[in-house]
């Protein structure tokens, strides 16, 4: 698939309690620390080929710093930052970022921040921790039950069509699923640029906030592995949210837990279904319908909780998770 943007690079989150969360991501999913500067610490995958794929840094409240795109090509990066800065959308260029290369930052309708670049530096493995595994960029960790890669973002918006459309129309995402609400309200967009279903989810907020993060999901490959991670979250006090289960919208396996400082995660067992046909007619959920609303949420394995639409970081006056309750 030809499309300007290639793939997602990493996503930087606010934590207040980085130390926490750091551990957190080390000890339970294996990540990896590749940098640390200032109040941000830099993290990868296993088989994340790139110097980090999610940054932490501290501050007050929990939320979305930064969601990096990688372009297809020095091409295509020039072309989207022109389309961007047309939408009125552009912050403008940066060259300052860690293992990031010359970038254009913008902004989302919702006013969440993005950044696209073509240029960026791949992991280097140490002798320790490179792998004889030719296609694995650094060992497979012994820490807790290790994920393998970055898989997608989930943002919450105001206005589901607005931000679909900026997607569609100026980054050049394609549509995937969608789901559709009261009165015809779309209330859920999933978009790709590769044969995934997702590198983005979009979701309303219902409670009129802007700009506030869902989750970040990374991918293990196989559904057993949310098991096992659910075995050690339970014995540790992690919170899950919801599963293990499996989604209607993507098919995939997935559970959903908090990190300490507050932030949703998602942990992929597979990766659902993929995409090949070049004219795909997005999949359309009608939730108003009562199955629609229960099997593209969860095809099997309980029900989502109530924290699952309201809890988004920041948190928005009166929807803690307390407050909500399950
Ligand atoms: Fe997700």
């Amino acid at each position: 698939m030809n499309t300007d943007i290639a793939q997602l690079v990493s996503v930087a989150l606010y934590s207040p309690k980085p130390d926490e969360t750091v551990a957190f991501f080390h000890d339970m999913l294996g990540l990896e620390i590749s940098h640390r500067e200032g109040q941000s610490v830099y993290m990868r995958a296993y088989e994340d080929f790139y110097q980090y794929s999610l940054k932490i840094t501290e501050r007050k409240e929990p939320g979305l710093d930064e969601v990096t795109w990688r372009a297809s090509s020095p091409e295509a990066l020039g072309q989207l930052a022109a389309r961007i800065g047309t939408s009125g959308l552009g912050i403008g260029w940066t060259e300052n970022d860690y293992a990031h290369g010359r970038a254009y930052k913008f902004k989302f309708p919702d006013g969440h921040q993005h950044k696209v670049l073509w240029d960026l530096d791949y992991f280097q493995a140490d002798a320790d921790l490179a792998s004889k595994l030719r296609s694995r960029p650094s060992k497979r960790p012994l820490r807790g039950v290790p994920v393998r890669r970055i898989d997608h973002v989930n943002l919450m918006v105001n206005d589901v069509v607005k931000n679909t459309d900026f997607m569609v129309d100026t980054l050049g995402f394609k549509l995937r699923e969608q789901k559709i609400g009261d009165g015809g309200t779309v209330v859920g967009s999933w978009l790709s640029v590769s044969a995934l279903v997702h590198e983005i989810g979009l979701m309303r907020d219902g409670t009129g906030s802007s700009g506030r993060f869902h989750h970040v999901c990374y991918w293990y490959g196989a559904p057993q592995h949310l098991l096992d991670i659910a075995d050690v979250f339970s014995e540790r006090d992690v919170h899950i949210e919801t599963g293990p289960a499996k989604h209607g919208t993507t098919q995939a396996y997935f559970l959903y837990c908090f990190e300490p400082g507050g932030n949703r995660v998602e942990l992929f067992g597979d990766t659902g279904y993929l995409i090949f046909d070049p004219a795909w007619k997005p999949v359309i959920w009608n939730v108003e319908n009562a199955i629609d609303l229960e099997k593209s949420s969860i095809w099997f394995g309980g029900h989502l909780a109530k924290s699952f639409y309201r809890y988004a970081t920041p948190v928005a006056p009166g929807h803690s998770l307390e407050e909500i309750g399950r």
